[in-house]
């Protein structure tokens, strides 16, 4: 009998044919990783010798469940998200063979973690205004400027960046994408301290980074294009992880209430109800979204599924610490951690609400992400862009 990947059942005898070959309890974690990888169901979609099988992205469900229920280590997804959720698809829609063959292994693997330099001090919501410059010197560019909030910049071998290298044009199309070496010579991290105290994120100084041209993702110029893809894929990996009911933030302050009748009152009764139904909607359109994803790349959908999800997150964490009351307010952990993942339903009450803060502006503000609903989605006037057709080095800064 034949395994074809393309249906489950193939794709079934194959993943417990790669079990037996690799029993989880007495292979090195890494050595299963790596040969999950070579045996394509890593990441079954992608195409084959790159991780996948070219099959239905569907059908990852059917492997998941197979090592899960013979308890095969994971390339922990929290700790690269970046690269899993934001580089890797980017590197796929549009980097050579090369780059493909060089990066994709690594980052499944989570042996090399990536982070994003893209927002800048003067250009976050507005981040086609970017000042960072990469200036071309023979075979390498020349990259100076900086960038800001950067997540796991302290962690990152790898980076995802852009640049501006033509100042002469509309600021949309001088833009080009690059690959950064985070250990190269010129590249500074700072850490920059948060409100729940940790620092995930970093400021990063670019002095004279040089890297080599066979390090761009896409064409000179066209790195608006190419980022479009990491930011389409950046609110469906934030917004949208596939969750069992009372999975998310819902079932920290659920639990709470079915453990502690002494906190409840009617009105907190009614308010969580009402986050309930809605934080259940929100998880059936996120299977959804990820249906739609299986058949292609992610749409505007994914805004308002990241906008929808930044907002219960803030009103339920925030609900969890009123129903806690003086305790609820007991945040008093201040040490500045550099964590190796994030974890929004992670720690205590304090920690989730004052992280929660956050979930509206990281991956686009949530005003912007209405702003994508209300043009692409509804179809709604656009705002006015008076700025688009002026070089951006004309542009008032
Ligand atoms: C936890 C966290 C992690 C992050 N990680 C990364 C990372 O790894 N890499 C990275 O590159 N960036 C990262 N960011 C940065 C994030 O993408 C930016 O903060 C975000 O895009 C907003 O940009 P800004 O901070 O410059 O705010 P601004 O763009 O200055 O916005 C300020 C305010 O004005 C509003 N506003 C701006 N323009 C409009 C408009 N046209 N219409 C209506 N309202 C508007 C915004 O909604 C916001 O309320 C992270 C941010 C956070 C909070």
């Amino acid at each position: 009998m034949t395994d074809s990947p393309l249906d489950a059942a193939g794709l079934r005898r194959r993943t417990r044919r790669f079990l037996a070959e690799h029993p989880p309890g007495s292979t090195d974690r890494l050595d299963f990783l790596r040969a999950r990888f070579d045996a394509g169901l890593a990441w079954v979609h992608y195409p084959e010798g790159l991780g996948g099988l070219g099959a239905p992205r569907s059908l990852q469900a059917v492997v998941d469940d197979e090592l899960q229920a013979a308890n095969a280590p994971d390339n922990d997804p929290r700790r690269i998200g970046i690269g899993l959720g934001m580089a890797a698809p980017t590197i796929l829609r549009y980097g050579t063979e090369e780059q493909k063959r060089r990066y994709l292994r690594p980052l499944w693997t989570g042996e090399e973690l990536w982070c994003q330099l893209f927002s800048e001090p003067g250009a976050g919501s507005d981040l086609a205004a970017l000042g960072t410059r990469a200036e071309r010197d023979g075979d390498d560019w020349v990259v100076d400027g900086q960038k800001v909030w950067t997540s796991s910049a302290h962690l990152a071998r790898w980076a995802i960046l852009i640049a501006r290298t033509d100042p002469d044009v509309p600021k949309h199309r001088g833009i080009t994408y690059f690959i950064c070496d985070m250990t190269d010579p010129g590249v500074e991290v700072r850490p920059l301290r948060q409100i729940t105290g940790e620092a995930e994120f970093n400021e990063v100084f670019l002095t004279g980074v040089r890297i080599p041209d066979s390090r761009r993702l896409g064409e000179v110029g066209d790195g608006w294009r190419v980022a479009q893809t990491t930011l389409m894929n950046e609110r469906v990996s934030i917004g949208g992880t596939a969750l069992p009911r009372e999975g998310g933030m819902i079932g920290k302050v659920a639990q709470t209430w079915r453990e502690r009748p002494d906190l409840r009152t009617h009105d907190l009764h009614q308010r969580l109800l009402r986050l309930w139904v809605e934080a259940e909607v929100v998880r059936l359109t996120g299977e959804r979204l990820r249906q739609q994803l299986a058949a292609g790349q992610p749409g505007p959908e994914g805004s308002a599924m990241k906008l929808a999800f930044a907002r219960l997150n803030q009103e339920i964490s925030g609900l969890e610490v009123e129903l806690r009351g003086a305790e609820g307010l007991l945040y008093d952990d201040w040490t500045m951690r550099r964590p190796e993942r994030v974890d929004f339903t992670g720690r205590d009450a304090g920690y989730r609400y004052l992280r929660a803060k956050g979930n509206s502006i990281e991956g686009g503000t949530s005003e912007i992400l209405l702003n994508i609903v209300a043009e692409r989605v509804l179809g709604l006037p656009p705002e006015p862009r008076t700025d688009k057709d002026v070089a951006w080095k004309d542009l008032a800064r």
